[in-house]
């Protein structure tokens, strides 16, 4: 078995416990004769599937009851419209951070649904770099205030959250379940799950239970919230293989030890690899070191001819997916919770040793 070292952005790299496992029991799940993908989403075993999964999203986040946390489908794209059309509506108005490429597409859905009052607008910035959290003041009326907690291409995070009356709404896909987190200060927060979570076509979202009670009823019963809380994401067929995959994944994260645990380690690997910049002259970090992200490391080399050179040398040595995006170029590793700490060693060693031969 040829594992590499997978730094891909989304679809994102998973614990190899969790793939042996999906493995053994894709035939038979338990005994039953069937996969789980192949099994009724209302039997006993993927309702125990379900269950364990919404289970362990609340005891790792240790959710308060108020909040329901859905199974819902379209990837955190679905989400931007979404919220604007639940929480808000025609002719009311709901505060952005404009802190990148996630947010403004976050902003392109709202602008169709309300008015949105961007209050906060670091996209382009370089160094990369988001607002101070306590300068974010919310609009008086405003429905929420919207925040991308990790820009994913940019490499920022928000290391702590604005304080604002109206409820805070955060795309956490990048970051979600990367660090302890204090949900009673989100109304709403939700993630596509193939960065942190599991495979692509799940999204999570964690939903304080009267905010979807704003909605209008001429919004489409399968768009409500509402209609989701009230079934247990069970409304039509969830995707029930992913579902369980997150559940899986979730399982892992207990036995790591939970999310201080996780985010300890989170951490160190981040370090690793930000040592090697700040301590070079060769590499040069693209985000402010006050907001850069542990979840996304991005970073330039002298010329593009050296970047598309380490980014074949390193696949050469197994170190795939290192290619930044499209709309930014550079370098990009992207080591979430499941990123081993030896592959970000392994990233490191190669850095100082390029370094050497090109710098
Ligand atoms: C990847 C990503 C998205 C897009 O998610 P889809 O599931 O592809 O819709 C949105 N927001 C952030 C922060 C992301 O990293």
């Amino acid at each position: 078995m040829a594992r590499v070292y997978n730094f891909n952005p989304g679809p994102a790299t998973l614990p190899v416990e969790v793939l042996r496992q999906v493995q053994e029991e894709l035939l038979d799940y338990h005994g039953s004769g069937m996969s789980i993908m192949e099994s009724s989403h209302r039997g006993p075993e993927y309702n125990a599937v379900h269950e364990e999964a919404v289970a362990n999203i609340r005891k790792l986040l240790n959710i308060p009851e108020e909040y329901a946390v859905l199974f819902m489908t379209g990837g955190a794209s679905v989400q931007f419209a979404l919220v604007p059309m639940n929480l808000a509506g025609k002719g009311a108005a709901a505060d952005y951070v404009n802190s990148g490429y996630w947010a403004e597409k976050a902003i392109k859905e709202a602008r169709l649904q309300c008015t949105v009052n961007v209050i906060a607008d670091t996209a382009g910035s370089s160094p990369a770099r988001l607002p101070d959290p306590e300068s974010i003041q919310g609009t008086p009326g405003a429905a929420y205030l919207h925040i991308t907690s990790n820009e994913t291409i940019a490499g920022t995070q928000w290391k702590a959250f604005p304080r604002v009356e109206t409820p805070l709404v955060a795309d956490m896909s990048s970051d979600i379940l990367s660090r302890p987190l204090d949900v009673s200060r989100f109304g709403i927060i939700y993630a596509g799950a193939q960065k942190n979570l599991g495979p692509a076509g799940v999204t999570v979202v964690i939903i304080r239970k009267d905010l979807a009670e704003r909605v209008s009823e001429d919004v489409p019963i399968i768009f409500r919230y509402r209609t989701h809380i009230e079934k247990n994401s069970l409304y039509n067929t969830p995707p029930c293989f992913n579902i369980y995959v997150v559940m899986l994944v979730t399982r892992w994260l207990l036995s790591q030890g939970g999310l201080g645990a996780i985010a300890q380690r989170n951490e160190r690997k981040a370090r690793l690899l930000y040592e090697v910049i700040d301590g070079s002259e060769f590499y040069r970090g693209t985000a402010d070191p006050a907001y850069r992200s542990v979840m996304n490391v991005t970073f330039r080399l002298p010329s593009e001819e050296l970047e598309k050179l380490f980014v074949r040398e390193a696949a050469e040595q197994g170190m795939k997916g290192l290619k930044g995006h499209r709309s930014v170029g550079g370098i990009r590793a992207s080591i979430y919770n499941a990123f081993p700490i030896e592959g970000v060693e392994t990233l490191a060693a190669f850095m100082r040793e390029f370094e050497s031969r090109h710098g």
